[in-house]
């Protein structure tokens, strides 16, 4: 009976499927004629992938150019060739046809023209009272519209607190149209109602956007306006049906003014599609679903790439498809618990829910059929002559800041997996377009290491899923009641205590005492560095492949002890929960890289091959290490640094910072349970001061491994080099430093995407990161407003108790560091003009916090231009020009990182050649550098170029040996192999 049933549904599919296709693709004759233009512009764009992207970067940056000079500029550097040249027609059309006419002027006004035509094609109005009159034009072709309001990304409260007002106006003039319950529809972002939306604070999250969200439902309820949560990215998912679910629950007379959008596109839509329906059942009133495919999946694929994770969306289109149905089919059943509303353009998708409704006997009016405006112009026609409702998703607003919105309709719109453009703009057939979907094999990963490259970095923890959420601030109690305990000495394979005891505090609370720790002296120093030289022979001697092996077994215990691990780190050293799990994921690549790169790096070296002679090359091990390492990154680098060491045969003595020691004492723990040899490993806490010159100084010590302040750095570069005599050897110093680093944001550069990689550069981990930014430097055309915006999204950083997970910025190590900011900050108020300091009053009484703050107007020679603070602390220049702007950046002793902002690509391109950094970030923020991914390191005073986590960073820990044989023996030589 039930298959009798599917096959009699799928012929009724197919029936509806062709009606649908012919009526849409009649339609689409009379939609061509009036959008030829714009129609003829997509094909263009379609026609090839290089044109396509060109045209998408440039549409986006079009924007933001002032005047003709730059949109002429950028078109040329953008459509470089002629095989770009626009389609003869629309030159045609834009009186483009005679070169001799294309002054810069006209050039530019076309542009603007054509830009202006497209954005219209695809945004219903540009004011709400336009949108007001789209609305009735519709209504009177008897279609509903679901009225969506674009804007910029919302990096502030201010402009969370303008979207809301906006759709208060939109309400209101809806409203007084009296149109009656449920007609009107409006679709709203929640991410656009707080500036700090984010799954790892899912109680914060929805406690700031309640305050904005209830009072506009009831706004919305009061003049009878339906409203959508639209869904967005697939982090921000569970986190918005989570806060639907609770605002029903604390209201549950929102339940028939507000409806929820879920995704097909999404690998386990199904499971979320299940756990709907099963609330829905407990709901007092129907639940509305506007089901659609999804907008991010270049977005979602990209995302899941960079950070390992697996991809969440279906890589197949027919696996999307199927999905669609599957979730149409289980929704439509649901009725009247659910109203469904079918958001799709797939004329599949659409004949399958009209013949489900149709096979069922069921009214036409329970469900409703949703269309992108513009896209949705051929299918409209087709819908309401079979006596459905059909309601446009209209995005009204200014094209300009509309822009990404449209950017990202252009996509889907020419995207390979596109229904449209199979449907209309190529004439696929009836029996292709229609066939009913079928399971293909998804690939599951992009990440597909070669065998040769083992190594994948370890993915950060995703802290938009409750089960790791619940894990972490498990760990944080956990760990919380191991404060006090004593950290001894390790030295030739034994713990040591001392008389005395130094105290590793938590930042945050100065008073809470996280761990004690016992302060080597000279004698214990000598006693490590014997133990680590006698342990030196055997270690250099064992197998590349034996050392990696433990390497990876120590990997795995941190990988194991994860949470501990970053919990201790937001004790000990006040980072936020990304940050010290990001810390906690730096420490297990180094160890799990290292380890892949020693077994290759420890083969030999062949070199020039000649018949009777064999060269090759072959690393040495040096000898004693001393590693020693700063705080701020309490794991990683000294993981790092003694992983490269250790893999590299030599034998390590661990030399934590004061200030972390419980951190470093978390690696000796893990390299003592590896089961690295006696001796290999020797740990010493206690004063850097006393202890660095006995082990930089030392003759058996062969190689120092610092990171650290230029002072500390420079000073045991000299005092290594004048031991050279008594060792007996050049002793290596591998001396990483600090940095002064900039970031310049030129007048092309996207706002959306600076302004939150500025403010999480200079104060995320509150601006103790050898990389953050301290400089900022503006191009004068696009200062004022690019300050003003991100001195109102500064005010929205959340700074707080680091334990706490919406806390963007914790507090800083010590007191000198609060002494060193506050000083720095008299200086900007006397000398400059301090644009934004925060306000961190209640916190400063518990632990050593100080506010971000932003200051400018600074004297050339200011110290605060050239000095590291190490803390939330961002000056400002400003400056004419873009080559000017380098000259700048250059301007100083450092050169560790660096960022520029611009989407102009000989910009780009001199920036890549000229800024002088060790490492240059492009359009991003230039802290969080990858191992492998991003080799790491500065030079001038920020270092000696060597490059952690890149292939050649092994070699600094090694002397390199060439072994030649002659092999000829009076004239007879054997044949090489
Ligand atoms: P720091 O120089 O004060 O201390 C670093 C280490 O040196 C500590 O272990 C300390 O005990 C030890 N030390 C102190 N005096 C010593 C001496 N006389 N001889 C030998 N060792 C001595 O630096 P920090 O405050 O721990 O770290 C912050 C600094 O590190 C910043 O300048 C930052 O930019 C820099 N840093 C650089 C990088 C990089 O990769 N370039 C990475 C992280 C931090």
């Amino acid at each position: 009976m039930a298959k009798e049933k599917g096959s009699n549904r799928e012929a009724l599919i197919q029936k509806i499927g062709e009606e649908l296709l012919r009526e849409a693709r009649n339609a689409e004759k009379s939609v061509e004629s009036s959008h030829r233009w714009e129609i003829k512009l997509l094909e263009w764009c379609m026609s090839n992938d290089e044109l396509k992207t060109q045209i998408f970067r440039f549409i986006d940056v079009f924007p933001s150019l002032k005047s003709d000079r730059e949109v002429v500029q950028h078109i040329k550097e953008y459509f470089p060739s002629d095989g770009m040249r626009l389609p003869k027609e629309i030159r045609i059309g834009l009186a483009l046809t005679r070169t001799a006419l294309l002054t810069a002027p006209i050039l530019s006004k076309s542009s603007e023209f054509l830009y202006k035509r497209m954005a219209k094609f695809f945004i219903g109005a540009g004011s709400i009272e336009e949108a007001i009159q789209k609305t009735e034009e519709l209504e009177n072709r008897g279609v509903m519209t679901s009225i969506d309001l674009l804007g910029e990304l919302t990096t502030s409260d201010a402009e969370a607190g303008a979207y809301e007002a906006e759709y208060r106006k939109l309400f209101k003039a809806l409203g007084a149209r009296k149109k009656g319950p449920l007609y009107q529809n409006v679709s709203l972002k929640l991410s656009a109602l707080d500036p700090n939306f984010d799954p790892i604070d899912p109680n914060g999250t929805q406690s700031r956007v309640f305050k904005r969200l209830i009072p506009l439902i009831e706004a919305a309820a009061l003049e009878q306006i339906f409203v959508y949560i639209d869904m967005e990215h697939f982090a921000f998912r569970d986190l918005t049906l989570r806060l639907i679910r609770n605002l029903f629950e604390a209201r549950p007379d929102f339940i028939s003014s507000m409806g929820i959008v879920l995704q097909a596109y999404l690998a386990d839509a199904r499971q979320t599609a299940d756990s709907v329906l099963n609330w829905a059942g407990h709901l007092s009133h129907p639940l509305t679903i506007r089901l659609v495919r999804g907008a991010y999946w270049d977005t979602e694929i990209m995302k899941a790439e960079e950070l390992g994770w697996p991809i969440p969306v279906f890589l197949n289109k027919a696996e999307t498809d199927q999905a669609y149905e599957e979730l149409a089919e289980l929704f439509l059943a649901a009725f009247p618990k659910i109203r469904l509303a079918v958001g799709t353009h797939n004329i599949r998708s659409v004949a399958h829910a009209m013949a489900y409704i149709e096979t069922e006997g069921r009214d036409k009016n329970t469900v409703e059929f949703q269309l992108l405006y513009g896209l949705g112009a051929p299918l409209e026609a087709a819908i309401r002559a079979r006596g459905y409702s059909l309601r446009l998703y209209t995005p009204v607003g200014d094209p300009l800041p509309g822009m990404a919105y449209l950017v990202r309709r252009l996509l889907e719109n020419v995207s390979q997996q596109s229904f449209l453009r199979q449907s209309f703009w190529e004439s696929a057939s009836a029996e292709q377009l229609l066939k009913a979907p079928s399971k293909t094999n998804t690939v599951k990963s992009l990440q597909t290491p070669s065998d040769e490259v083992k190594f994948k970095n370890e993915p950060a923890l995703d802290f938009s899923r409750e089960d790791v959420r619940l894990s972490f601030e498990h760990a944080l109690k956990k760990m919380r009641a191991e404060f006090g305990q004593k950290i001894p000495l390790f030295i030739n394979g034994k713990e040591k205590n001392t008389a005395g005891y130094g105290l590793s505090l938590n930042p945050a609370h100065a008073s809470q005492v996280v761990a004690e720790f016992a302060c080597a002296d000279k004698v214990d120093a000598e006693a490590a560095v014997r133990a680590a030289d006698e342990a030196f022979p055997e270690w250099s001697h064992t197998d590349a492949k034996e050392r990696a092996g433990l390497l990876r077994k120590a990997a795995d215990i941190l990988r194991h002890r994860r949470f501990e691990l970053a919990a201790l780190e937001v004790f000990e050293v006040g980072k936020p929960w990304r940050e010290a799990d990001g810390d906690v994921c730096e420490a297990i690549d180094y160890l799990e890289y290292y380890a892949a790169e020693a077994v290759k790096f420890f083969e030999k070296h062949p070199t020039e091959k000649l018949i009777h002679e064999s060269n090759f090359t072959r690393p040495e091990s040096r000898g004693v290490s001393a590693v020693i390492a700063p705080w701020n990154f309490p794991l990683a680098i000294i993981t790092g640094m003694s992983a490269a060491a250790l893999a590299s045969g030599n034998t390590v003595i661990l030399k934590p910072a004061e200030q972390s020691i419980l951190m470093g004492w978390q690696l000796l723990r893990t390299y003592r349970e590896a089961g690295f040899p006696q001796g290999t490993v020797n740990f010493l806490s206690g004063s850097g001061a006393e202890l660095g010159p006995v082990l930089v100084e030392h003759p058996r010590v062969a190689l120092i491994a610092f990171t650290g302040s230029r002072e500390v750095g420079l000073e045991i570069i000299k005092r290594a080099a004048s031991a050279v005599e008594r060792s007996g050897c050049v002793k290596k110093v591998i001396s990483e430093m600090g940095g002064k680093n900039a970031i310049v944001i030129d007048a092309s550069a996207d706002f959306d995407q600076s302004i939150p990689a500025v403010l999480e550069s200079a104060f995320g981990y509150s601006g103790q990161k050898c990389s953050a930014a301290s400089r900022l430097i503006l191009l004068e055309s696009i200062a004022r407003p690019f300050l003003k915006r991100l001195c109102e999204a500064a005010a929205s950083f959340i700074v707080g108790d680091p334990t706490h997970p919406g806390s963007h910025m914790g507090p800083l190590i010590d007191s000198d560091a609060t002494k060193r900011l506050r000083l720095a900050y008299e200086e900007a108020k006397k000398t400059g003009t301090v644009f934004y300091r925060g306000d961190v009053h209640t916190l400063e009484e518990q632990g050593y916090f100080v506010p971000p703050t932003i200051a400018g107007n600074l004297p050339l020679h200011s110290p605060l231009l050239s000095k590291e603070l190490f803390g939330p602390f961002l000056t400002v220049s400003i400056v004419r020009s873009f080559d000017e702007a380098l000259k700048m950046a250059n301007q100083s002793e450092y050169a560790l990182t660096g960022g520029v902002f611009s989407r102009t690509p000989s910009h780009i391109d001199k920036a890549a050649k000229h800024f002088a950094v060790g490492n240059l970030y492009i359009n991003r923020k230039i802290t969080g550098a990858i191992v492998r991914r991003q080799p790491f390191g500065g030079y001038k005073l920020s270092g000696g170029g060597s490059k952690a986590g890149g292939e050649d960073y092994l070699r600094e820990f090694v002397f390199m040996r060439t072994i030649t044989e002659n092999r000829m023996r009076h004239g007879f030589s054997p044949l090489q192999t």
